[in-house]
């Protein structure tokens, strides 16, 4: 019988192979039929220290003979309380309170939620948000509608809200995207949301710190929030703890997830500054913050969490990164001698580079280059011609020269 099972963004109808892993270390997925496969995406981004870390499977073997799921509005437990506590400790100061959810996508609908109701309680007729160009924020009614629009939710339009979107500030471009945004913030906006420094899944597009400051400066001179989507870009993927900090800036509502249990379990969490809880602190029932889901801060992801903090705390993890990233760059730099790349490109972890020719996420490239990628046991997922490594911190020297004589070979070969 065929499997049941129905993969996102994948198209059953060409019928690809699907491998199934039994087991993973540090940067490697083992299969059910005995293959090694690097993983070089740390898989979809989550994977920060490698997979199946021991201090994280401690901590979760330890706290399922505890508590395994605990209803969170109006009650609590002790991972919660704890995770709560180093967040305050190790994020910007100004985001004084942490409200939990389970996914990158959760956790910027409860960041638009709490922006609305910050201007609602205010008594503000503030509703809209501007976002930037070729972002992604999720696949949930409203982050697609704060993301990008085209193939990925062009049959969801109905579902969508209208934003205003602001040109993505490339090089050549920077002023007119900060005009397009102070233009828009003038108008009286409710929020910005931006993926900081790096834009994910819109191709691996990075912009200047600069430019995000303005942007934080824009936005604090017309009142508007700052949402600072930090769910791919957080926990050391792009040099520094989070994005923001290259560039100085404190945002109002802050989204993690991904790297926030070491890439171990669901969990994500919106950090707010003071006046948007303010805003929704009272004796009238009727403002307190209307969200919920029915595993909120569960306890299991929780401990996952606090162990991630604990690592963030005792280990080196940025220097990790740094020496990560000075192999990303060599490697990229010797790719770019033998073959013709474009745009190559490195931030903390990432490294990526785009291919001549067709566009867009959709360009017949990517499914072609997937399928030499998986048959060389590399797990790699160019987004359209843009081909991005993003590995665990853990992976060896001689894993990703592997990774990279992989793709070298493909370059070759789909010439
Ligand atoms: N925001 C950003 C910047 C992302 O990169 C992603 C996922 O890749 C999301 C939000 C959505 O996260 P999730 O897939 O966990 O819902």
């Amino acid at each position: 019988m065929t499997s049941p099972v129905w993969h996102p963004f994948t198209q059953h109808g060409l019928r690809e192979p699907v491998p199934e892993v039994a087991s993973a270390r540090d940067a490697l997925l083992f299969t059910k039929d005995g293959r090694e496969v690097i993983d070089a995406i740390s898989s979809w981004w989550v994977t920060t220290h490698g997979h199946c870390h021991p201090r994280i499977m401690a901590a979760i073997a330890e706290q399922a003979q505890r508590l395994d799921q605990l209803i969170f509005a109006g009650w609590t437990h002790e991972p919660a309380e704890t995770l709560a506590r180093g967040l305050r400790a190790l994020m910007p100061q100004e985001l004084t309170r942490v409200f939990f959810s389970d996914s990158g996508s959760t956790c910027v609908e409860v960041a638009l939620k709490m922006a609305l109701g910050y201007w609602s309680a205010r008594g503000e007729a503030r509703e809209r948000i501007v976002v930037l160009e070729h972002s992604y924020h999720g696949d949930t009614i409203g982050a697609m509608s704060v993301g990008a629009r085209g193939v990925f939710n062009r049959p969801y339009e109905p579902l969508l809200f209208d934003v205003t979107t602001v040109p993505f500030p490339e090089t050549a471009r920077e002023q007119l995207a900060l005009d397009a945004l102070d233009h828009a913030c003038a108008g009286g906006a409710a929020a910005f949301i931006v993926e900081p420094l790096l834009l994910g899944a819109g191709g691996m597009r990075a912009y200047s710190a600069r430019v995000l400051a303005e942007m934080r400066d824009i936005c604090s001179r017309h009142g508007t929030l700052l949402i600072a989507d930090e769910v791919m870009t957080g926990w050391g993927r792009t040099g520094s703890l989070l994005a923001c900090e290259q560039a100085g800036v404190v945002p109002d509502l802050l989204c993690l997830s991904k790297g926030l249990t070491g890439g171990a379990l669901p969990l994500a969490v919106t950090m707010a500054s003071e006046p948007v809880f303010e805003a929704h602190y009272d004796t009238d029932r009727a403002r307190m913050f209307f969200h919920s889901s029915s595993y909120t801060a569960n306890p299991i992801a929780c401990a996952a969490a606090n162990a991630n903090l604990a690592i963030w705390r005792e280990e080196p993890v940025l220097d990790r990164v740094a020496r990560l990233g000075e192999r990303q760059r060599a490697a990229l730099e010797t790719l770019g001698q033998a073959h013709r790349i474009e745009n190559p490109r490195c931030l903390g972890s990432v490294a990526a580079f785009d291919l001549p020719g067709e566009q867009g996420y959709l360009a017949d490239i990517a499914p072609r280059l997937m399928t030499f990628f998986r048959e060389r046991d590399v797990l790699l997922r160019p987004l359209g011609n843009t081909i991005y490594v993003m590995p665990p911190y853990s992976i060896t020297g001689e894993q990703l020269d592997r990774v990279y004589a992989v793709i070298s070979e493909a370059l070759g070969a789909t010439r």
